[in-house]
């Protein structure tokens, strides 16, 4: 990672266009929801360049690799998050393969073979992880946030995306991360934690 001794936001005068590296709606709704009070000045865009392989063995090696590539093409600064969830008794599995866990990018069908893996196991601690990545002119970072939880037996709630239905937050008050309102989830999740970390690093290089 090259040094981020010189990175730090300059608002002065205006705002700063960066460039969201992910095709995913959820998610840049999401990020423009948690950044856009922890930034404010920061304007978020789309980026709809071409997709890098992301062959990173890391979260933190994956988020890097989605904001160097729409820093490149853009030459904007540019953000970009890799997430996904690891259970403890799968030995963290599906963690970077999250997406695809169950050979197609279909929620449901992901969160199904998950709740199979995991049967009867009385083991049901996980996380999801976060990390979050910065590029700029001067340099590059990546940081990590953690969201601590049980996985449920069944899915539960409708809201979010993703193993939301079945991801029980220890800070949830026994409900799923579906069954959160928006607004609640994003105070407590993975990614508010991640992103709010960048947030600090920028505004306190
Ligand atoms: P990414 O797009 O490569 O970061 O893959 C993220 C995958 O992890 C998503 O497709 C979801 O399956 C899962 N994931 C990440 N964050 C969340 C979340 O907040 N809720 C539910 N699932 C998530």
């Amino acid at each position: 990672m090259s040094p981020s001794g010189a990175m730090g936001l300059d608002l002065v005068g205006g705002g700063l266009q960066v460039v969201v590296a992910t095709h995913n709606a959820h998610k840049v709704e999401e990020l423009a929801r948690i950044l856009t009070p922890l930034l404010p000045g920061v304007e978020l865009l789309p980026y709809d360049g071409p997709e890098p392989v992301e062959d990173g063995d890391t979260f933190e090696a994956n988020a890097l690799i989605k904001a160097r590539a729409a820093h490149a093409h853009t030459g904007l600064p540019a953000l970009a998050d890799d997430s996904g969830i690891e259970v403890d008794a799968l030995g963290g599995a599906p963690g970077i393969h999250s997406a695809r866990y169950a050979g197609t990018r279909d929620d449901r069908d992901n969160l199904e073979l998950l709740l199979a893996d995991l049967g009867e196991s009385t083991d049901r601690g996980g996380r999801f992880v976060c990390a979050a990545a910065w590029v700029d002119a001067d340099g590059d970072f990546a940081v990590r946030g953690e969201w601590e939880g049980e996985i449920a037996d069944a899915p539960r709630g409708d809201a979010g995306f993703g193993y939301d239905p079945i991801f029980l937050p220890h800070d949830g008050g026994g409900r799923a991360a579906a069954e959160l309102a928006p607004e609640e989830k994003d105070a407590l999740s993975h990614r508010r934690i991640a992103f709010t970390a960048l947030a600090e690093r920028l505004q306190h290089p």
